[in-house]
């Protein structure tokens, strides 16, 4: 475990820096509340045993620092003197954890640090949890893209920003071209790696700041923050080339599907609602399938012909 150890006396300092060292511990020390604080900031050292009396910042002020900075939980054992019960009291008010009195016992420090590494670790355990059942809900088990009720949620977001900030804002939507003779032809769970094979290649084909979700069954709803009517018909060709140029094995060889995409974007003077914009980009979307498939439909005056090089 990484610990943190704040004392300005040079000897206990030491003693304390080679002791947990030997326990197997990463020990930083400092020598003062200030390059402690600093020290902590950064953010490595999960457990601080900090000294109460330290010139310029004590240790009572360092852990009403760390708790007023909130993120990542670190567990705080202070050492003290003399102090009464009042002080004691104060302490426990300031956020530490746990104390110990000095001269430390290293029996008893061996314990306490016990007690400190196993709240972390169900501290760790909970927030490996809740980053597990996060993902969960926002993404879509096959494609491991965000899911509809997320990408619907981004879009909100994205439309709030650029509303606020002055920012173009685009939105593509692309449907996989006769999707349902893949399932006719290979059946359901060729279909299935099929449709997971084409949200990788539309992935691929957006820039890094856009997000892309499931929308519906094989159909797929970008939102591109910053992207104006310039770049997102190259974004969606890029896309489009991207699905048709990957071939995805099947027993005995190979297939490929095609997408036929909807872009638009915002005007420099008009930023229709998330939601319009969805609905433009759906019926550009279906003008792209009656135009043939396997093709870009703008809404507005850019066609895919007209389009610029765009970074991904
Ligand atoms: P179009 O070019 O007009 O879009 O034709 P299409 O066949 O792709 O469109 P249609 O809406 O007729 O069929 C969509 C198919 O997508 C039907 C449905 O079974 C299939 N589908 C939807 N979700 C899934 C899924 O999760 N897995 C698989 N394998 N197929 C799915
Ligand atoms: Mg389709
Ligand atoms: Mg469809």
């Amino acid at each position: 475990m990484k610990i943190l150890v704040a004392d300005d006396d040079r000897l206990s300092r030491r003693l304390l820096e080679h002791t947990l060292s030997q326990w197997g511990h990463e020990v930083v020390a400092c020598g003062d509340g200030e390059e402690a604080w600093l020290t902590c900031r950064q953010g490595t050292a999960r457990l601080v045993i900090s000294d109460w009396q330290m010139p310029g910042m004590d240790g009572l002020e360092l852990t009403r620092r760390l708790r007023a900075l909130g993120g990542t939980y670190t567990y705080v054992i202070l050492l003290t003197g003399e102090e009464g019960r009042e002080e004691f009291l104060t302490a426990m008010e300031a956020g530490i954890d746990d104390y110990l009195t000095k001269p430390v016992d290293l029996d008893e420090l061996r314990a306490r640090l016990a007690v400190g590494k196993r709240v972390l670790d169900l501290q760790e355990e909970l927030r490996c949890a809740l980053a597990v059942s996060e993902k969960l809900a926002t993404t879509d088990a096959l494609t491991g893209l965000l899911n509809r009720r997320t990408i619907l949620e981004r879009g909100d977001e994205a439309f709030a920003q650029a509303l606020r900030q002055g920012y173009p804002l685009s939105v593509i939507m692309a449907d996989i071209d006769y999707f349902k003779q893949v399932n006719d032809r290979h059946g359901h769970l060729v279909g299935d790696r099929v449709l997971a094979a084409v949200a990788g290649a539309l992935h691929g084909g957006l820039r890094r700041y856009d997000c892309l979700g499931r929308y519906g069954g094989e159909e797929f709803l970008a939102i591109l923050p910053g992207c104006a009517a310039v770049e997102v018909a190259a974004v969606a060709e890029r896309m489009r080339a991207a699905v048709a140029g990957r071939e995805v094995e099947v027993d005995g060889g190979s297939i490929r599907v095609t997408t036929s995409l909807g872009a638009v974007a915002s005007g420099p003077d008009d930023l229709p609602h998330i939601i319009n914009l969805i609905q433009l980009a759906d019926d550009a979307l279906y003008r792209a399938k009656a135009a043939g498939r396997n093709r870009v439909e703008c809404h507005g005056a850019y066609p895919p012909s007209q389009t610029v090089n765009v970074e991904p």
